[in-house]
C-alpha cells in the first residue's frame, strides 16, 4: 500500500532541518535573560533572605522601580508612542524613552510596532501575541520563539516613529542605555546601604521579572478572564483584580474598544494611574491634547453589548430596541447641554448672572433626564433577564 506522504513524515534529513529551523527561532538572547531573572532572583531570594534577611531598602527599591517603569511602558511606550493618545513636552518624550529601557522590552519603536500589529489583527495569526495561540504563547512564548522575519515590516506600521530622530536614537541604544538603570543603579544604591547581593537579587533580577511579566500578563490574563462591557469583537477583557499590578492597562476590553484613549479605567473609582499621571502632566503643561472617545460612543457600544447578552426571544426585546434610542438621544442632549454650559462658564464675553443660572438649569434638567432614561434601560435588561430565568432560559 502506497504511504499518503511518501518519505516525509520520519525522513531523517527532513526531521533534521525541522529541528534546525525551530531551533533558529528560538530567540537565544531573550531565552537566558528571562529565565534568569525569573528563577535567579526567586530562588536566588529564597537562599539569600534566610541567612542575611531584608533590608527595608531592598523590597521597598524594587516596588518603586516596578512601579515607575510599568507608569513608563504604560503612558509612554503604549499610550504614547504606540497610539497617539496625546502629544508630550520634549522633556516628557525623553524621560519616557530613557526610562522605558529599564523595562528591557525593546526599543519603543519595535514594541510601538508589534502592539500597532496586535490591534490591527488582534487573534489571527499576523497577531505577535495572539491569545488564540494559548496562554502560553500569548504571554511569553511569542518572545521565546519569535520569527525574526516578522520584524522585516518594521518600519511599515511605524513611519511616524521611524522619522522621529529621537526614538531611532533610543531604538539604536537602547540596550546600552537599559545597562546602567536597570542593573548599574540598583547595585550603586546595594554598595552604599552594603548589601550588593541583596539589592542585585531584589533591584535587579526580581524587579525585571515583575515588569516582564505583569506586561506579558496583558496579553495573556487580560485576553482570557473577565468581562467584556464594550465589545466581543476580539479576546480583550476588562479584568478588575489586575488593577494594582497594571496601572490601568487590565482595561483591556474598552482600550481594544476605543485605543486612541488616554485612559483605559473611565470611571472615577478605575485604578489608572497613567491616566491621573497625564491628567497631571496635562496641567502641568507638559502633555497635551488629552484625547477622549465621546461618552455617546461609549454609552454606544455598552448598549449593543447589552442587546447582544439579551436573547431575541425576550418579551422586553422590542421595547430594548426603543428605548436605545432614545436613550442616545437623551445622552447627546446632555452632552450639548453640559459643553454648552462649561463653554459659557470660561466665555470671556459678558454673561448675566441669570444667563449662567439657566444655563446651568438645562444642564441639570438634561441630566436628569439622561440618568432616568439610563435606570429604565437597567430596570428593562433586568427584567428581560429575570423574566427568562424564570421561564427556564437563563439560570
Ligand atoms: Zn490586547
Ligand atoms: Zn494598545
Amino acid at each position: 500500500m502506497e504511504n499518503p506522504q511518501p518519505g516525509y513524515a520520519m525522513h531523517p534529513h527532513l526531521l533534521g532541518v525541522f529541528v534546525i529551523e525551530a531551533l533558529k527561532k528560538i530567540q537565544w538572547l531573550t531565552v537566558p535573560v528571562l529565565s534568569l531573572t525569573l528563577f535567579g532572583g526567586l530562588v536566588g531570594l529564597a537562599l539569600y533572605i534566610p541567612r542575611h534577611g531584608v533590608h527595608p531598602v531592598e523590597p521597598i527599591f524594587c516596588a518603586a522601580f516596578v512601579f515607575v517603569v510599568a507608569m513608563v511602558v504604560s503612558g509612554g511606550y503604549h499610550r504614547y508612542f504606540a497610539h497617539k493618545a496625546f502629544q508630550c513636552h520634549p522633556a516628557v518624550k525623553l524621560f519616557y524613552l530613557i526610562v522605558g529601557c529599564a523595562a528591557l522590552q525593546q526599543s519603543a519603536l519595535v514594541w510601538a510596532s508589534d502592539h500597532r500589529c496586535h490591534h490591527r489583527y488582534v487573534d489571527t495569526d499576523k497577531d505577535p501575541y495572539s491569545a488564540k495561540k494559548g496562554l502560553w504563547w500569548s504571554h511569553v512564548g511569542w518572545l521565546l520563539a519569535e520569527d525574526p522575519a516578522s520584524r522585516q515590516n518594521l518600519l511599515r506600521n511605524a513611519p511616524d516613529l521611524a522619522r522621529d530622530r529621537w526614538v531611532m536614537w533610543q531604538h539604536k541604544y537602547w540596550v546600552w542605555i537599559s545597562l546602567p538603570l536597570a542593573i548599574g543603579l540598583p547595585l550603586l544604591i546595594g554598595f552604599l546601604i552594603g548589601r550588593p547581593m541583596g539589592m542585585f537579587l531584589w533591584g535587579v533580577l526580581l524587579r525585571i521579572a515583575i515588569t516582564h511579566h505583569t506586561t506579558f500578563t496583558i496579553n495573556s490574563l487580560a485576553h482570557r478572564f473577565g468581562t467584556q462591557p464594550y465589545s466581543d469583537a476580539c479576546t480583550a477583557r476588562d479584568v478588575w483584580w489586575l488593577a494594582p499590578i497594571l496601572c490601568g492597562e487590565n482595561y483591556h476590553n474598552y482600550h481594544h474598544c476605543f485605543q486612541s484613549d488616554y485612559r483605559n479605567g473611565i470611571r472615577w473609582y478605575h485604578w489608572d494611574p497613567t491616566k491621573w499621571a497625564l491628567w497631571t502632566l496635562a496641567k502641568l503643561r507638559l502633555v497635551k491634547g488629552l484625547r477622549r472617545t465621546p461618552q455617546h460612543l461609549i454609552l454606544k457600544a455598552r448598549l449593543e453589548m447589552d442587546l447582544k447578552r439579551v436573547p431575541a426571544p425576550a418579551p422586553v426585546y422590542d421595547r430594548l430596541l426603543a428605548l436605545r434610542q432614545t436613550l442616545l438621544d437623551a445622552a447627546e442632549l446632555y452632552a450639548k447641554a453640559r459643553k454648552n454650559y462649561y463653554e459659557f462658564k470660561r466665555s470671556t464675553a459678558d454673561r448675566s448672572r441669570e444667563s449662567l443660572l439657566a444655563a446651568k438649569e438645562n444642564l441639570r434638567a438634561r441630566r436628569e433626564a439622561f440618568e432616568a432614561r439610563l435606570s429604565e434601560w437597567r430596570e428593562t435588561v433586568r427584567l428581560a433577564f429575570r423574566g427568562l430565568a424564570s421561564s427556564g432560559g437563563i439560570s
